[in-house]
C-alpha cells in the first residue's frame, strides 16, 4: 500500500514519538528491588536503577525496537557530540574492552567498546566509544578512559570513556550504543529506566500492543464480538487516540464508536466493522509506527504526503532546533515542509523540503547540542 495516499487526511492525530511494536506490558511490577535477574522476556522495560551513562548534552527516544540492516536494534542510542563523557551506568567490573578479554591484546582495532559486568550481575554495553583525534574521523584514537583497564573496578558514574563514532556507526552521527542485560542475559529495553534515571516519569510514549490475532483472525470484527482480536483493536484505537472504552475484549458501542472514527480518519467508510480493508489500514500504521528512526541514514526520504512514526520524529526534531510544525502528527504536511525548507536553507542545503539523507545528517548534527524531550 503506498505510504503517500493519506494527503487528504487532517484529523489524524494518531502517529505520536515513541511507538514501538510488539511491546510486552511494562515489567516494572515485578522488579521491585532487589533484583533477582528472575523471568525477564526479550525487551521487556524493567526499572532497575541506573546512573545515566551520558554526562552532557543528548538526546534519544525508544529505538529499541527500531528496525536496522541487520535487525532489532535492541538497545538505546545516546545522541551527544564527539567526546561527550560517558559514565559507569552501575557499579561493576570491566569486563571486555573492544570485544576482548585477552589483557595483552585489547583489539586496538576494533576500539572502542566496554562492557561492565555490574556487582548484581546485571550487564551493560557502550559501543562506539570515540575513535578520533579530536577535530578529525581519523579513527586513530582511544575513547576508553585510561583508568578503564579489563578487571577494573568502577562505581556508578564513573568514567569510562567518551562518545564517538567508532564500528558500524562511523557513517552516522556520534552516539552511545548502550546495552543492558539481566543476570540471565537477557537484553532488556533501559528506556524507562534511562528516563528514571534522569529524575523524568515515563510520560507520553504510546506503545501499540501486539495486534497478531486482531490481523490473522478472519472474518467480521463487530458488535458483540469478544476475545483477544477485540482487545487487539482496542489497544491499537486506545494507542492511536480513539477512545475504545475499557480495554475488556468486548466490542461495545465504545468500541464501535472508536472503530467508526479511525475509519473515518483513514478515509474508509465508516461502518463500524472491521474486515480486511480495515485491517490493512491498521497493519499498515503499526508498520509505519516501527519503522527506524528518521535519523537512520538508511531511512526513507520523507517528503510532504508521508505519513508515520519517522514523520512525528522529525517534526520533534524540527521543533527542537526552533521551527513551527504545528502538531507533532506524523504527517508531513505543508508547515512541516516549509519547516523543512526553512532548516534547509539555514544550513546552505539544497531548499526542496525534501528529507534525504543530507538534511537528516545535518539534523543530526545540529542536534547533537541540543536535549530532546521525547515526551513533552
Ligand atoms: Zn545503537
Amino acid at each position: 500500500m503506498p505510504p503517500n495516499r493519506v494527503s487528504g487526511r487532517t484529523t489524524i492525530t494518531a502517529v505520536v514519538l515513541g511507538l514501538v511494536v510488539g511491546m510486552a506490558a511494562p515489567a516494572s511490577a515485578n522488579h521491585e528491588a532487589p533484583f533477582d535477574g528472575s523471568a525477564h522476556a526479550y525487551g521487556d522495560m524493567v526499572d532497575y536503577p541506573l546512573a545515566f551513562p551520558v554526562v552532557g548534552s543528548y538526546w534519544y527516544e525508544d529505538w529499541f525496537w527500531a528496525a536496522r540492516g541487520v535487525g532489532e536494534h535492541h538497545a538505546q542510542d545516546l545522541m551527544a557530540a564527539k567526546l561527550t563523557p560517558v559514565v559507569a551506568a552501575a557499579a561493576g567490573t570491566v569486563t571486555w574492552i573492544n570485544w576482548s578479554q585477552d589483557p595483552n591484546d585489547l583489539n586496538p582495532e576494533r576500539c572502542c567498546t566496554v562492557v561492565i559486568t555490574h556487582d548484581d550481575g546485571w550487564e551493560s554495553w557502550y559501543i562506539h566509544l570515540n575513535n578520533d583525534t579530536p577535530g578529525t574521523d581519523d579513527g586513530l584514537a582511544w575513547g576508553i578512559a585510561p583508568e578503564i583497564a579489563l578487571g577494573t573496578h568502577v562505581a556508578a558514574g564513573d568514567l569510562i570513556g567518551w562518545v564517538g563514532d567508532s564500528g558500524s556507526a562511523e557513517n552516522t552521527g556520534p552516539h552511545l550504543h548502550f546495552e543492558l542485560y539481566d543476570p540471565e542475559g537477557v537484553l532488556v529495553n533501559p528506556h524507562d529506566a534511562l528516563l528514571a534515571a534522569e529524575g523524568r516519569a515515563h510520560c507520553g510514549i504510546t506503545r501499540v500492543g501486539d495486534v497478531t490475532t486482531l490481523l490473522s483472525t478472519s472474518g467480521l470484527i463487530k458488535v458483540g464480538a469478544a476475545g483477544d482480536a477485540v482487545r487487539q483493536l482496542q489497544e491499537f484505537l486506545a494507542a492511536f487516540r480513539h477512545a475504545p472504552g475499557p480495554i475488556d475484549g468486548i466490542f461495545g458501542s465504545r468500541t464501535l464508536g472508536a472503530v467508526r472514527g479511525f475509519q473515518t480518519e483513514v478515509s474508509l467508510a465508516s461502518d463500524g466493522v472491521v474486515g480486511s480493508m480495515t485491517r490493512a489500514e491498521v497493519a499498515e500504521l503499526v508498520a509505519l509506527a516501527s519503522r527506524a528512526s528518521v535519523l537512520d541514514p538508511d531511512g526513507r526520504s520523507l517528503r510532504q504526503g508521508s505519513l508515520g512514526g519517522d514523520v512525528a520524529e522529525l517534526q520533534g526534531l524540527l521543533k527542537a532546533v526552533g521551527l513551527d510544525v504545528g502538531a507533532a502528527d506524523g504527517i508531513f504536511g505543508s508547515k512541516t515542509t516549509a519547516a523543512v525548507r526553512a532548516f534547509q536553507n539555514a544550513n546552505g542545503l539544497f531548499m526542496d523540503g525534501v528529507v534525504g539523507r543530507a538534511t537528516r545528517a545535518r539534523l543530526a548534527a545540529v542536534l547533537h547540542l541540543t536535549p530532546l524531550v521525547s515526551c513533552s
